[in-house]
Formats: C-alpha cells, structure tokens, sequence
C-alpha cells in the first residue's frame, strides 16, 4: 500500500493518523540525510571485497584474522576516526588440518564433510565403523543398550526451513552440532556425525562450533551435507548397516595473540558516556566469511564514517568495535568486558546476521518486564525514522543482544541486535559459499545507513 493509501484507510476508520507524519521530524531528517549519503557511496561493499577476496576467511588463531585487524585499523584511520586502537586478546587456537568421510559399505563413496570446530582429530588411519542414524537425543535414549558401542552415531536432525511467523530454525537445530559429541560418546561411540545445520542445501557442509564435556571421552565430530546424512539415513533404514571412515587431523594448539578492533566519534557533550556498534572479525576457516560477519564488519565502519562525513557528531560517543574470536570461544567479547565494562555505555548493538536487506531491531534488558514495555517504545522509533530511511524496517522484537556484547548484559547494559531478512542466512552460514557474491551491495549499503541512523540518535537521545 502507498503511503497515501494507509492515509485513506486512517481516514476511513476515523483515526489519529501518523499523519502526523506532517509535522516536524527531525529524526526522519537525519535518517534522509544519512540515507543518501551511504547509498551514494560503494565503500561498504568495496571494503567487503577488499576483506574477502584480498584476506580470505579468517579464522582465530590464523595469520589471515591478524591481517584484517590490521586492515580495519589503517581503513577506520585513513577515514579520520578518532581513539582507533587495537586491544590485545588471547584467542584458541584450533587447526583443521586434511580431513575426509568416506563411505566403505555397502560401496565406496566420498561424503561431503566437515569437522567441527574444537574437535579432536583422529588416529592417522581414521575411525572405521558402522553408523547408527538417530534423529534426536531422545532416539538415541530409546536404543538398546550398547546399539553404538564402538560405532558411529549420526544424528540426522532436520533444521525446519525460515517462515515469515516462526523465523529461522537454527536454535533448536544446533544442539547436536554443539553436543552431539558428548551424547554419542556417553553412549559409547566412537565418532560422531550431524546432519549440517541448514534447511536448504546444495551439497555443501556447514561447520560451527562444538563442545566436550569433563569427564565424557572427547570423540571426533563432524557435519556431513544434508544430502549425504540423508543418504546414510535410507542406507540404514534399509538394513545396509552402513560403514564409513572417518579422517581427521583437527588439532587444538596453545592459544595465540589476537586484537579487538576500536574507533571512536567522540561525543560532542558527554564524551564518556558510549554507544557501541559492534560485529566481529574473525570467521571460519572455509568461504569468506562474507555474510559472517564481513558483512557486519564493513556495515559498522561505514555507519560511522557516513556519520563523519556528514558532520553529524552526536552528543554521546559512538564507539565501533570489531571483535576478535565470536565464532569459537568469545574472548573478544569477554575481554572487551573485562577492558571496559566499567565505562558507561548507554546501548550495544551488535550486527551478525549478515548483509541482507534491513528488518528492524531487537532489545534485551536484564529485566525481563522492562524489556517488554521496551518493545512498543522501539516499534515507535522505528516507524518514527523510517520515513526518512524508506526501508519498511519497523519490526520491533525482545530477547535482543549477541554473542559478542551478551558479556556486558551483566554490567545492566541494554543491549540490540541489528534485524535483517533472514530467510536465507543459514544457506550459506559457516560454509565455503558464504563468499562476497551472496552480498547485495545495496542491502549493505541500507544496512550501514539504518545502522548509523540508530547509532546517531542512540548517542544523541538514549535509547527508547
Ligand atoms: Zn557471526
């Protein structure tokens, strides 16, 4: 519907429209204004080229993570940020190395597959042995006793695709990627396999993170594409007991030297007082990491030039900090933590959703009852900026926050995600296709403008 029809239908029904829409908004000025200088510019996607293609994925512990903290802070100082500094982080430091599933009975067959990140790797010849499919930890319960002593568990779980009423399926989902390990060696296995974590896939293999348990045998695990844990699934299903070797040289070294990534528009009244905008550095070590989270990263640097360049310095200081190690330990966000929790930050919005089209936003607080009444007052503010911005980008959610900034939750700091069109994140999610060519360079130039925008005005009035 135009704008024009919802004032009709207002009419109609005889209600106060946001009509007032005609009064002064100097909110939706500022958003116009920050619209058209970011969508004016490439720098955003420019810069995701440069990170991907020139840098590549990123991985804690590796040279190439090391390199982009050194890009980033000579890119944040030549557009004239303020306070750019690298704070020293010790990071894991997990490696890969070859790794291979093969299916040996009923027929030799390569399996697309891989190790989870943290797993223990295997003896140099593999782990032969039968797999026994489950679909969840209650199937595995149901087996007799000993049915995988000594055997391969595959825990072929189904994400369930993204709807507009439910979102993305990935919460419930992952549980096996991330304790599969533990439930299939109390049982008695000897490896581990997941169905990878996605509802639409193309042969690809999504790794992720994935833990042990003290005291329960550290086995190897790791995600086979959909197809492929499918495939053992009708394999067993049919009384073919089938065999497969598994290939692993994943090793866990000592922990190394990493960097948070901080620049600064410095507030130009209560300069101690900080909203942070952040996304994190570090990706897996297949693909680009472009969606996850380059995306973020080059999205919250040209919020805060597009600021700059426009002279618009709000009263508070916007700080972006771009974290080291999200995707397997989180010591960029508890040492970021520990470094400045006792500053003042008025919000933290961080951005890990990848570049896609913007949404809204989500707000956590510690109360749960205050989050609530917060909703409806971000709704507000959403639909108040959004007839400078033009994004439709009014959807307003709870439980917000992300893995990055959740460790200043505890210092009563309210914390935001950046919402974004989701429905096909997880296709490419922590996989070799989340590559620079899957981003939209219009998408991420809206999202830097709806960013900056929430920036400004967090900075300038508080959140709502
Ligand atoms: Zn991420």
């Amino acid at each position: 519907m135009t704008r024009r029809g919802l004032g009709l239908v207002a009419v109609t029904l005889g209600l106060a429209t946001a009509a007032g829409a005609e009064a002064p908004n100097p909110l939706a000025e500022v958003a116009r204004r920050v619209r058209s200088e970011a969508l004016s510019r490439t720098a955003a996607f420019d810069r995701l080229v440069e990170l991907c293609d020139g840098i590549g994925h990123r991985l804690s512990g590796s040279k190439a993570l090391e390199a982009a903290v050194a890009w980033a802070q000579v890119r944040l100082t030549s557009d004239g940020h303020e306070n750019v500094r690298l704070d020293p982080v010790q990071v894991p430091h997990w490696q890969r190395g070859a790794e291979s599933a093969e299916l040996v009975s009923p027929r030799p067959m390569a399996l697309a597959m891989l190790g989870l990140g943290g797993s223990v790797g295997t003896p140099p010849e593999g782990v032969t042995a039968e797999v026994v499919v489950v679909s969840d930890d209650t199937a595995l319960a149901a087996l007799a006793p000993d049915a995988v002593k000594g055997k391969i568990v595959l825990f072929d779980h189904a994400m369930p695709a993204w709807t507009p009423e439910r979102g993305t399926g990935y919460g419930t989902a992952v549980k096996y990627r991330v304790v599969g390990a533990v439930l299939a060696a109390k049982a008695g296995a000897v490896a581990s396999l997941i169905r990878s974590v996605t509802a639409h896939s193309l042969r690809t293999p999504h790794t992720g993170m994935m833990r042990y348990e003290d005291g329960v045998p550290k086995i190897p695990h790791a995600a086979l594409a959909v197809e492929d844990a499918a495939l053992l699934a009708r394999l067993a299903k049919s009384g073919h007991k089938p065999v497969v070797r598994l290939r692993m040289e994943a090793r866990t070294l000592e922990p190394a030297p990493s960097h948070n990534v901080l620049a600064e528009l410095v507030g130009r009244d209560l300069p101690r007082e900080i909203v942070l905008l952040g996304a994190h550095l570090d990706s897996w070590d297949v693909g680009q990491g472009a969606h996850d989270d380059g995306a973020g990263v080059v999205m919250a640097m040209e919020a805060l030039t597009v600021l700059r360049r426009l002279g618009l310095r709000p009263r508070r200081t916007v700080r972006v900090v771009l974290f080291t190690n999200e995707e397997n330990g989180l010591a960029g966000g508890k040492a970021y933590a520990s470094m400045h929790g006792t500053e003042l930050h008025v919000a933290a919005i961080e951005t890990d959703s990848g570049g896609f089209a913007p949404r809204g936003l989500a707000v956590g607080l510690p109360d749960a009852a205050a989050e609530r009444t917060a909703v409806p007052r971000l709704g507000a503010w959403l639909r108040a900026v959004d007839p400078g911005l033009g994004f439709g980008a009014v959807e307003a959610r709870g439980d917000g926050g992300g893995a990055d900034i959740s460790p200043l939750a505890k210092n009563g700091v309210p914390l935001f995600a950046y919402l974004v069109e989701e429905s096909r994140y997880f296709d490419v999610h922590h996989t070799a296709a989340d590559t620079v060519d899957k981003v939209d360079p219009t998408d991420l130039a809206r999202g830097a403008a709806f960013l900056a925008t929430v920036a400004w005005s967090f900075a300038e009035s508080g959140p709502p």
